[in-house]
């Protein structure tokens, strides 16, 4: 183990941290964790805990860490060629194998993939070819763009302007005035609990419509929602929401985007939540899962639709004005090839699926009768517990009571598990790795409810 003495003052006195409360950071009242090493669905960190991360990082190390296979892939890419740029046709051999097998298992109607490095500059660049392509179709004031209350797409002007969560907007001037926000498919929260799951995506829907004839059909481009809920509270859409939602996009002749980062190369037990849900979308945004995090590489794919627009602009105006200069960085090239093969090879996706099921239901098994526990919802490698002050009269918690902040706390302390406290409202968040075992998942419950009796009788 290294161990620096100073590491800690380094950190509190030099690194800006994100999605973090910088002031208690920087006074010490919040903890530093220095995470050295991991295996599997498990971390280490400096001070000796071995954790079970059932959160896998930020939804993202989607094959467990400390896999041989991706890290040989990046040493042999770093020393053969570490860098070159993919403007004007380059490519390595890594980033045009990857970009096959990212079409390989894309639904059918997909063309293309520019290689990003984050979600949020996937989604960045989704908007711009969506303003592109009506430009070029002729369209000029089609442009703006509905996203969903509770929706994640990212941090940036135009991502966090989706991005549907009030801490993301407030105090950083947006969101920006092309972006409409309309109702989560939240059923669980409903405002009328007297509505049935089929009365409620019908609601949805008259929101929707009600939106575009406000608007104008002809000044909205695109529509953009994750297949299930991440960031927003990790909510599965309910029955029939998708294909409602993609009748009424196609009447008026709007894009979709499903930002699939967090749900793209399995975790919901499908290769695509778009495939899960029966969405047909424009562009898939992918990121997290596509190299599982052990390099940063993004992705948008662009369907045959677009695609044909996208070439007659440049046939009209030149070369397309966008790149970046680690678009395609064949180290994280060679680390997505890697991981989708190791994917395949372990049989993954359906781990995700099988063990993902298990753990959904042996948490509502244990849990779902707690009085405190008022929704039990998932989906694969997802699961999210929301808690209420009282089930009987409806009522929510006050947040700065900080029940989720308390019970993700508890956890760690107790059992040495990672959830996440989701960012709104009282959820715990759980979205492990997919080779998760069941014993892992049963320890992942019996810790869960110790942390929610300990903190809520
Ligand atoms: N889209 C979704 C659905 C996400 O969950 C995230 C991140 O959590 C993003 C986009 C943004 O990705 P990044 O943090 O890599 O910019």
């Amino acid at each position: 183990m290294r161990h620096n003495d100073h590491l800690e003052q380094w950190d509190r006195d030099n690194f800006f941290h994100p999605s973090t409360h910088l002031a208690e950071f920087a006074r010490g009242n919040l903890p530093h964790r220095v995470i050295t090493g991991g295996s599997d669905c498990h971390i280490e960190d400096r001070d000796g805990n071995r954790l079970l991360d059932a959160f896998a990082g930020l939804y993202c190390v989607n094959v467990g860490y400390g896999r041989p296979e991706i890290a040989d892939a990046i040493a042999d890419q770093a020393k053969e060629l570490a860098y070159y740029h993919s403007y004007v046709g380059h490519g390595t051999e890594a980033s045009i194998t990857l970009a096959k097998m990212v079409l390989d298992r894309a639904p059918d109607h997909m063309s293309k993939v520019y290689f990003g490095l984050s979600g949020s500059d996937a989604n960045e660049t989704n908007i711009k070819l969506i303003w592109y392509y009506n430009n070029i179709l002729g369209r000029p004031e089609k442009k703006k763009i509905i996203s969903r209350w509770r929706g994640y797409h990212g941090s940036g002007l135009m991502t966090g302007s989706l991005t549907g969560l009030e801490l993301f907007h407030k105090k950083f001037d947006l969101p920006l005035a092309q972006v409409l926000h309309t109702e989560a498919p939240y059923y669980f929260r409903r405002a009328d609990q007297n509505q049935t799951e089929a009365e409620f995506v019908a609601h949805c829907v008259a929101e929707l419509e009600e939106m575009i004839d406000r608007e104008g059909a002809d000044t909205i481009a695109a529509f953009i929602g994750e297949p299930v809920l991440g960031t927003g509270g990790i909510v599965p859409p309910p029955a029939g929401y998708w294909p409602a939602i993609q009748a009424v996009l196609d009447k008026h002749d709007i894009l979709l985007v499903a930002d699939e980062v967090v749900t793209g190369f399995g975790r919901l037990g499908s290769m695509f939540g778009s495939d899960h849900y029966g969405m047909r979308p424009d562009l898939i945004t992918i990121a997290k899962g596509l190299t599982s995090a052990y390099a940063p590489l993004s992705g948008s794919i662009v369907s045959d639709k677009m695609w044909t627009v996208l070439e007659r602009g440049t046939d009209e105006n030149g070369p397309i004005g966008h790149g970046w200069t680690y678009s395609a960085h064949p180290i994280g090239a060679a680390a997505g090839v890697a991981n989708l093969q190791l994917i395949d090879t372990l049989g993954l996706i359906e781990n995700a699926g099988s063990v993902g099921t298990y753990l959904n239901t042996t948490m509502q098994d244990a849990l779902a009768d707690h009085p405190n526990v008022g929704d039990i919802r998932g989906e694969g490698m997802l699961c999210a517990v929301e808690f209420m002050a009282d089930k009987e009269k409806g009522t929510f918690f006050d947040a700065s009571d900080k029940i989720g902040p308390q019970i993700a706390g508890k956890l760690l302390e107790q059992d040495k598990v990672i959830a996440r406290a989701m960012p709104q409202g009282d959820i715990l968040g759980f979205a492990p790795p997919f080779c998760l075992t069941r014993a892992e998942a049963d320890q992942v419950v019996a810790a869960t409810l110790r942390a929610v009796t300990s903190i809520l009788g």
